[in-house]
């Protein structure tokens, strides 16, 4: 459940984003999430759900988009976008790679 902790720091910007008096109650929070964070969306919403918050984000409903792993072959700079089936760089033998996307978190914005 690292949903929970991770809903926690959500809601640590987002009350600071809506501190702001232009801003009415909020109805959906656009978050990206890279794929290495492992989320189930529907435990983020009901993790964000159950965390203590700002009045006007009692309703916000999450509008998560998750970013693929992409590793980047230090051998040859070619981009592997990878599932969870094939977790390996196979271009280049024995070539190191780099993490360049996955590990996001990332809040996008909110609609109110
Ligand atoms: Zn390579």
């Amino acid at each position: 459940m690292h949903e929970i902790k991770l809903a926690q720091g959500l809601v640590g910007l987002l009350d600071k984003a809506v501190e702001d008096p232009a801003v009415k109650d909020v109805k959906k929070v656009h978050i990206k999430v890279g794929k290495l964070h492992y989320i189930v969306p529907e435990i983020m919403q009901s993790a964000f759900d159950s965390t203590p918050k700002n009045d006007k984000l009692k309703n916000a409903k999450l509008e998560i988009e998750v970013l693929p792993v992409i590793l980047k072959c230090l051998e040859c700079s070619k981009e592997h976008n990878l599932n969870d089936e094939q977790f390996n760089v196979e271009c280049c033998e024995n070539a190191r790679s780099e993490i360049i996307s996955g590990k996001e978190f990332v809040l996008e914005g909110i609609e109110y």
